[in-house]
């Protein structure tokens, strides 16, 4: 299953209402530029950007509205460090990798990093999902 990205507003205002989530104007505004592409921001540049292009969204309203976000599947939450949040707009499972030298983070597909038979020894549980984080250097800064 591919995820589709690029909506236009009425095409974001329906995925919001599949979720469950009241698309108000800000809401649809905030799930538009996340949903453009895939892409990893903070909440900073979250609202950076949309105080930019649109009215004024307060702090409080942004971060309600990704923390709602977060909670129906919208967008997924990386948590690298208590003061390193981003918002994924890529709900598919994937790995990560983040250039230690500029923060840049980028997709890793699934299947590039293959571990079938995935065992946890010590905990009875069914593994549902795995997902990696993984710190380098490129080769050729670009
Ligand atoms: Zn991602």
């Amino acid at each position: 299953m591919q995820q589709l990205f690029g909506l236009n507003k009425r095409e974001v205002a329906e995925i919001l209402r599949r979720k469950d989530i009241n698309p108000t104007t800000q809401r649809i505004e905030i799930a538009y530029l996340l949903l453009q592409r895939p892409q990893h921001l903070s909440a900073e540049e979250i609202l950076q950007k949309l105080n930019k292009e649109y009215e004024q969204v307060s702090q409080a309203t942004i971060y309600n509205t990704l923390r709602l976000f977060v909670d129906k599947g919208v967008i997924r939450e990386l948590v690298f460090s208590p003061d390193r949040i981003y918002y994924d707009s890529h709900i598919m499972p994937h790995h990560h990798f983040i250039d230690v030298e500029t923060g840049k983070i980028y997709d890793i597909p699934l299947e590039s990093l293959p571990m079938k038979d995935i065992n946890i020894s010590g905990i009875d549980a069914e593994v549902l999902e795995v997902s990696m984080m993984i710190k380098g250097r490129l080769n050729q800064p670009s």
